[in-house]
């Protein structure tokens, strides 16, 4: 790429938003060109506005930088990354789009939008043509792509190989969900600490149906939903970042976990063939020792963009069961999103 294409980030401050400056701060297709949040830090120098909270350089050396407000008016680029809350995504996201902007949005608002592509790139990459759709349904010229609740990105990543493979009928999912996931500050340490909280308010529904979009079937310019039950359980536990999640699913045919692993293994979607900047080698690293994959250990391999799946055994119930964990702010958000829009781009939609 000759030259780089010019990015905005929505969302600069929070979570979200310093994992994308992080990874587009050294991007080798996007510039950062605006980093943009509230009202109340707008104005403000980055290294001001925000306490940095990630490893390495701090505020990925753009501390100097003045925040703007989040106004397509201000701060738009081709592409802009938004890692803003829902409620505030319902409203800016749309201008964004009028605007001509391709925003890659982290938010729940439009997700299930009939003609908004709900995207992970190994699973539905033929999703991205919704996008031509929303723009002349609405419009556009840029347009609204998402991508799903960093709980149901992790459980996607590993049903659809085995929906490709077998067709997937029925899951059973228990989230271990980490503290990230709820932004910063989030829930309370004297609430977290020691402690597992049962309740993650509308993750469990985001989950079910999330999943039924993603491995839904793309014709006649709409999606599809897939035909299977889903069941989420979600907890809020004391990890930093990262999500575990105990999975039982039942496969048409009832293959062996021997048959399961093979598939799992051989997995080469569409990123990985692309050699897309943000992919990792391979999407899913399989664990063989009967303690993996555990968080501290293993979230953070390949930038967080891999899943990690292990102990793959017969569930007495559904058929197979197996352990399954992701890193919610990387997979799960910012690089997801980046993978998005880097694959948005080789498909000539940016
Ligand atoms: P967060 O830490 O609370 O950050 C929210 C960001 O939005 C901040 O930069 C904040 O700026 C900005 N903001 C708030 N009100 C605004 C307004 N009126 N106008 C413009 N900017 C405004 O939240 P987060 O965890 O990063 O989550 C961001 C989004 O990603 C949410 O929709 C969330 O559901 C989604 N998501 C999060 C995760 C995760 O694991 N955390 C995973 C997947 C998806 P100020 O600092 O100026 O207030």
């Amino acid at each position: 790429m000759s030259e780089k294409i010019q990015v905005a980030v929505l969302g600069a401050t929070g979570v979200v938003g310093q994992r994308f400056v992080r990874r587009l701060a050294e991007h080798p297709w996007f510039q950062i060109a605006h980093l943009a949040a509230s009202g109340r830090s707008a104005g403000k120098r980055y290294s001001e506005a925000c306490e940095w909270r990630l490893d390495g350089e701090p505020y990925a050396g753009l501390g100097h930088c003045v925040l703007e407000d989040a106004d397509p008016a201000l701060a738009i680029a081709p592409v802009v990354f938004s890692a803003l809350d829902t409620e505030v995504a319902r409203e800016l996201e749309p201008a964004y789009a009028r605007a001509g902007a391709l925003v890659f949005s982290n938010a729940a608002a439009f997700r299930m939008e009939e003609d908004v592509p709900l995207l992970v790139p190994e699973v539905n990459p033929e999703h991205l043509a919704l996008l031509a759709g929303q723009r002349a349904r609405r419009g556009w010229s840029g347009g609204i792509l998402t991508n799903p609740n960093c709980t149901t990105t992790v459980l996607v990543l590993a049903l659809a190989p085995l929906h490709a493979a077998f067709g997937v009928e029925a899951v059973l999912m228990t989230s271990m969900q980490a503290a990230s996931g709820a932004g910063y500050p989030g829930v309370s340490s004297l609430d977290l600490m020691g402690n597992v909280i049962p309740f993650i308010k509308g993750e469990e529904s985001k989950v079910e149906i999330e999943t039924a979009k993603l491995l839904g079937r793309f014709r006649d310019g709409r999606v599809e939903d897939a035909l299977l039950a889903v069941s989420a359980l979600c907890h809020r536990v004391p990890v930093l970042d990262g999500h575990t999640e105990a999975v039982s699913v039942r496969l048409k045919g009832n293959p062996s976990p021997e048959q399961v692993r093979e598939v799992l293994d051989a997995w080469r979607p569409e990123p990985q063939r692309l050699g897309l900047p943000s992919a990792p080698p391979v999407p899913i690293r399989l664990h063989e020792a009967e303690n993996r994959p555990q968080v501290r250990r293993d979230v953070e391999q390949d930038a967080g963009m891999s899943i990690h799946v292990g102990r793959i055994r017969r569930c007495p119930v559904l058929g197979v069961k197996f352990s399954l964990l992701g890193h919610n702010t990387e997979r799960g958000a910012a690089g997801g999103s980046v993978l998005n829009a880097e694959l948005a781009l080789s498909q000539g939609w940016v």
